[in-house]
């Protein structure tokens, strides 16, 4: 079971910044509003993650850390209607498998008035294997700290970069995530240094503070409708220049995915209305019915599938060239 566990937390954990996505998805998933992320050497001696979400109860602490321990979905047919980000169950026991892990954590009731509960409780797990629950000390929410992920993994080891290019990967993981939910506060440190603190605010706030001043400046706010579809955010000017061309950030119903159609789509709005070949920055949503999109497929993939994808497509250029249309009238 232990070796089945780390072959798994290979697909699920490809790298520190995966960990780290599963560790902050768990925390926004539990409401949290402040994320304070603490990064050793890129990410592989520690990812730490302190959040003031609802915390686990200590009776589901041991559970969170087993593999398809999920508290998100009930029944098998709520996998297509999953609207939180994790529902696998399988993202802390991978991490759990292949770290060194520690998870503390208070209990809120938020389905009852917020009852809090008389104290914290930690669990420590060693490549998987768990000691009991003790009591810990933690004002709220849930205080996990990964350590040394895939240091005793050493089929899993040397695929890891450099800690400047793994500490790339988490930085750019935090950015989307930061970008989907401007109203939660990030502060992200590495090696003991500040790297950003991002206040809660609203998009154009957020997008100021991770893509840039001028980007929103002169950016396009896009927000557009048509049945259960809604385009809406900040369509950058192609005028900003070539510095920003990375800078393209899109989200179907709260996740970062990169997509041929979208892609697509969004360079023909662009020439078709703009006459303008360059790629533009953006940071943009989608939000439709779950039902229409696949969100079943690889966890540590960014592709999306759409059931209707035509539909998808049109739907793009037509809001987004309504929008860029109005800059140009
Ligand atoms: P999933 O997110 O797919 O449900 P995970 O393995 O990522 O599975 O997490 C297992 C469970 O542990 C979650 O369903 C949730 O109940 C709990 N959990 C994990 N992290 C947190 C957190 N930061 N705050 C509250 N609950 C958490
Ligand atoms: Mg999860």
């Amino acid at each position: 079971d232990h070796l089945v566990n780390q072959i798994a937390a290979g697909e699920v954990v490809e790298r520190p910044a995966s960990a780290l996505k599963e560790l902050l998805e768990n925390s926004l998933d539990a409401g949290s509003q402040n994320l304070q992320i603490e990064l050793q050497a890129g990410g592989t001696k520690l990812l730490k993650v302190i959040d003031d979400g609802c915390g686990i109860a200590k009776e589901d602490l041991a559970l969170a850390l087993h593999r398809h321990a999920t508290s998100k979905i009930a029944s098998m047919e709520d996998l297509a209607r999953v609207a939180t980000l994790g529902f696998r169950g399988e993202g802390l026991a991978s991490v759990a498998s292949v770290s060194r892990l520690s998870l503390t954590s208070r209990f809120t009731d938020r389905d009852n008035g917020g009852q809090m509960s008389a104290h914290a409780w930690r669990v420590e797990a060693d490549h998987g294997r768990m000691l009991d629950p003790e009591p810990a000390a933690l004002a709220i929410g849930t205080t996990i700290e990964v350590h040394d992920l895939y240091h005793q993994v050493p089929a899993r080891k040397k695929f890891l970069k450099s800690d400047a290019t793994e500490y790339a990967h988490c930085a750019a993981m935090i950015e989307r995530l930061a970008l989907a939910n401007p109203n939660v506060q990030f502060t992200v440190m590495h090696n003991g240094r500040a790297q950003h603190r991002w206040m809660a605010g609203d998009l154009a706030k957020r997008a100021a503070a991770i893509i840039g001043d001028e980007f929103v400046k002169t950016g396009i706010p896009v927000d557009e409708g048509f049945g259960n579809l809604r385009l809406h955010g900040i369509a950058g000017s192609p005028t900003l220049g070539k510095s920003s061309r990375d800078a393209q950030f899109f989200f179907v119903n709260g996740r970062f995915v990169r997509d041929k159609v979208v892609q697509h789509a969004l360079r023909e709005a662009y020439r078709d209305v703009l006459h303008h070949n360059m790629h533009a920055a953006f940071c943009l949503f989608l939000e439709m019915d779950p039902e229409g999109v696949d969100v079943n497929v690889h966890p540590t993939k960014i592709e999306v599938r759409f059931r209707e994808s035509q539909a998808i497509y049109r739907f793009l250029i037509t809001s987004l060239s309504k929008a860029l249309a109005k800059t140009t009238a």
